[in-house]
C-alpha cells in the first residue's frame, strides 16, 4: 500500500552525529536514531563503548569519535570527508551558585559547552553541507531554562536561552538551503544532571508535585522527540522548539 507515512519515520541511508553520545539524553537519542535506520557516529569526550554497545545489541551500526568542548572549537575537524546528514548538539554541562557569588570561570566553562561549541560546530556542519550541496537536520538540546529563568543557574539559563535563539536565527537562514534546525526542551528528565535533585526526598517530591505527568521524564522520552526531528516527516519543520516536559510549561 502506499501512502504519505512510508518511510516518514526512516532514517535508512542517513549519519548522524551526537555530541555527548556517552551516557544520559545523548546515548538515549544516539540509540533512537540507529533504531530509525540511521549510522550513529557517538562524539564524547570520554569513550561511547557503551553507547556502542547498545546500538550493536539492537543490531545498529555505530562508530565513536573523542571530542572535548572545553574547547569550543573542537568541533571544526568533525565534518569534512564525513557525509553527516545530521548534527545533535546535545553536550552540555550545568553550574550552581548564587547570581552575587557566581564566579568568571563558571560563567565561561557553561558558555563555551553549551553555547559557543554549539555555535561553531553547527557552523562547520552547516559548511560541511553546503560544500557537498546536500541538505541536512540540526537538533540543539535546549531546556525549560530557555525559556524560564531558574535559580541559582545564571550562565545555563543564558546559554539555554541563547540555544532557543539560535535554532531560530539559524532555521531562518538555512531553511532555503535544505538545512532544518530545530531544538528539543526536556524537562525534567532523569540522568546523571538530576541526580542530587532526585536523591534529595523534599526538592524531588516538589518537582513531582509541579509536572503534570507526575513523573521525571526518561531519556527515551526525549529521543523521540528529536529522532522525529531528523526524519522525512519533520521536512516542513523550520525553526521549532519542541516542549518535552511532561506538561511543566502548559502549567
Ligand atoms: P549528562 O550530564 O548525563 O550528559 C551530558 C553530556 O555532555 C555527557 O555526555 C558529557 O560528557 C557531555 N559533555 C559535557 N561537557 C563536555 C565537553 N566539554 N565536551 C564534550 N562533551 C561534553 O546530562 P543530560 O543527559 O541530562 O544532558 C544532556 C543535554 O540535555 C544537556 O545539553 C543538558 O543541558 C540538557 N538538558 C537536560 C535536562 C535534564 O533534566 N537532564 C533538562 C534540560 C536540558 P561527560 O559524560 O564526559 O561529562
Amino acid at each position: 500500500m502506499t501512502g504519505v507515512m512510508n518511510g516518514a519515520f526512516s532514517l535508512t541511508g542517513r549519519r548522524a552525529l551526537v555530541t555527548g553520545a556517552n551516557t544520559g539524553i545523548g546515548q538515549a537519542i544516539a540509540l533512537g536514531l540507529a533504531q530509525a535506520g540511521a549510522a550513529v557516529v557517538c562524539a564524547g569526550r570520554r569513550s561511547c563503548d557503551d553507547t556502542e554497545a547498545l546500538i550493536t545489541a539492537a543490531g545498529g551500526s555505530a562508530s565513536s569519535v573523542l571530542v572535548d568542548f572545553t574547547d569550543p572549537m573542537a568541533g571544526q575537524d568533525l565534518f569534512a570527508g564525513q557525509d553527516y546528514d545530521i548534527l545533535i548538539n546535545n553536550a552540555g554541562i550545568i553550574r550552581r551558585a548564587d547570581a552575587v557569588d557566581f564566579t568568571e570561570n563558571d560563567w565561561d566553562s557553561v558558555m563555551d559547552v553549551n553555547l559557543k561549541a554549539l555555535f561553531f560546530t553547527t557552523q562547520a556542519f552547516a559548511r560541511d553541507l553546503i560544500a557537498r550541496q546536500m541538505q541536512g537536520r540540526v537538533v540543539n538540546i535546549a531546556s525549560l531554562l530557555s525559556f524560564q529563568g531558574g535559580i541559582r543557574v545564571p550562565s545555563y539559563t543564558a546559554s539555554k536561552h541563547g540555544v532557543a535563539g539560535l535554532t531560530k536565527l539559524l532555521a531562518n537562514e538555512w531553511a532555503a538551503k535544505g538545512i532544518n534546525v530545530n531544538a528539543v526542551a526536556p524537562g525534567y528528565i532523569a540522568t546523571n544532571n538530576t541526580e542530587a535533585l532526585r536523591a534529595d526526598p523534599d526538592r524531588n517530591q516538589a518537582i513531582l508535585d509541579r509536572i503534570p505527568a507526575g513523573r521525571w521524564g526518561d531519556p527515551a522520552d526525549i529521543a523521540g522527540a528529536a529522532v522525529y526531528l531528523c526524519t522525512p516527516a519533520a521536512a516542513y519543520v523550520h525553526g521549532a522548539i519542541l516542549n518535552v516536559d511532561g506538561g511543566w510549561l502548559a502549567r
